[in-house]
């Protein structure tokens, strides 16, 4: 089978196209033939080394495909049927195998393109609305990188709770797709001191949580934007990794909450797993969350995917096609 690898760490040269041999699965796991890959930003940091894996690796983890083998003991899947997983063993390829436990079935006319685009970034943007500050109607939440995957999704869950949303993007057209995602206000933090607007849009209130994905360049002024007891869910670092901090800076800025989840202990049992992906893919078929999919490569193409993301050129999801 055809394969993305990294032999070794470094720029996007790294990813190489090389034939494999498809995968047999093992006890509790499902081997699928991909149909699509949802491309994420760990991917880059794993590529560039600043997470470590064991080498060489085929990328990535989410996708959609369907069932082509059941490993022994597997039971809930039949071959031919659409699935969906975050847990997948290297998913920029034709096939990969996924544990059973992990996998989910895709609903009755969602496509496997929008079922791979909605699985980490819709479980990741329901978890944090719902579960890591879960937002009332008439609070107002803060979203940085608005026009992002993670962005448009989690604009669309919070406007559906009935919280008022401001994001932060970087470009007028970046603001646009924002606002047609439900943003109530939109400050381009390129130009404008989001600081300084979120305070003048909250009447020097502050917000109810920040959401911030961008980390390095915003998370001073994160703190700052936040009422007193209100939270930092801080998910992300597309700008870099946050410097050490010392905690009673939060006494300080008004006794904040500062919590650094990620996806995993989210849907860490199978209830938790389907109930999310259940509501998200759901949502994505009923045609109730938009997802933006017009950025699909070639699985040939994984490193121009790669760069394009890390140059921030695109907008919602990004996927690969085997
Ligand atoms: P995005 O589509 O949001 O892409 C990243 C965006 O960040 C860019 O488009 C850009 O938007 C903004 N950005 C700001 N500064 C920079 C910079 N210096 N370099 C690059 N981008 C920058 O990606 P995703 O939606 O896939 O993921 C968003 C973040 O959330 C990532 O950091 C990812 O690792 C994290 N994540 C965390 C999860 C968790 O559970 N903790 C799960 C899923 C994702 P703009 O141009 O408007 O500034």
């Amino acid at each position: 089978m055809k394969a993305i690898q990294i032999q070794q760490t470094g720029g996007p040269e790294v990813l190489e196209l090389v034939d494999l041999p498809i995968p047999v699965p093992g006890p509790g796991q499902v081997l699928i033939r991909i149909e699509t890959t949802g491309l994420n930003f760990i991917e880059i940091y794993f590529r560039k080394g600043q997470y470590k894996a064991a080498l060489p690796i085929v990328p990535g983890s989410e996708a959609a495909g369907t069932v082509e083998e059941l490993g022994p003991g597997v039971q809930g899947f039949s071959a031919g049927e659409l699935v969906a997983s975050t847990a997948v063993i290297g998913s920029y390829a034709e096939y990969a195998l996924v544990p059973a436990a992990q996998l989910v079935k895709v609903p009755a006319g969602l496509s496997p393109e929008k079922a791979a685009a909605a699985m980490l970034q819709g479980m990741t943007a329901h978890y944090l609305a719902y579960s890591t500050y879960p937002l009332k109607s008439g609070e107002t939440a803060l979203i940085h990188a608005g026009a992002g995957g993670v962005g448009l999704l989690l604009t669309q869950i919070a406007k559906r709770i009935g919280a008022r949303v401001i994001t932060t993007v970087s470009t007028a057209a970046k603001a646009e797709l924002s606002r047609e995602a439900g943003a109530d206000e939109v400050i381009l933090y390129s130009e404008q001191d989001f600081e300084v607007e979120v305070k003048r849009l909250t009447d020097g209130k502050g917000v109810d949580v920040v959401y911030d994905s961008v980390g390095k360049t915003t998370f001073e002024k994160s703190l700052n934007c936040i009422r007193p007891r209100g939270m930092l869910a801080l998910f992300g670092g597309s700008s870099g990794a946050v410097p050490p901090f010392d905690p009673i800076q939060l006494s300080g800025k008004g006794s904040l909450y500062l919590t650094r989840p990620t996806l995993w202990h989210y849907i860490a049992t199978r209830a938790e797993l389907e109930q999310r992906a259940g509501e998200v893919l759901g949502w994505a078929a009923s045609g109730e969350l938009k997802l933006r999919t017009e950025h699909i490569y070639p699985l040939h193409e994984a490193a121009q995917a790669q760069t394009d993301m890390e140059e921030r050129k695109t907008t919602g999801k990004i996927l690969l096609e085997p």
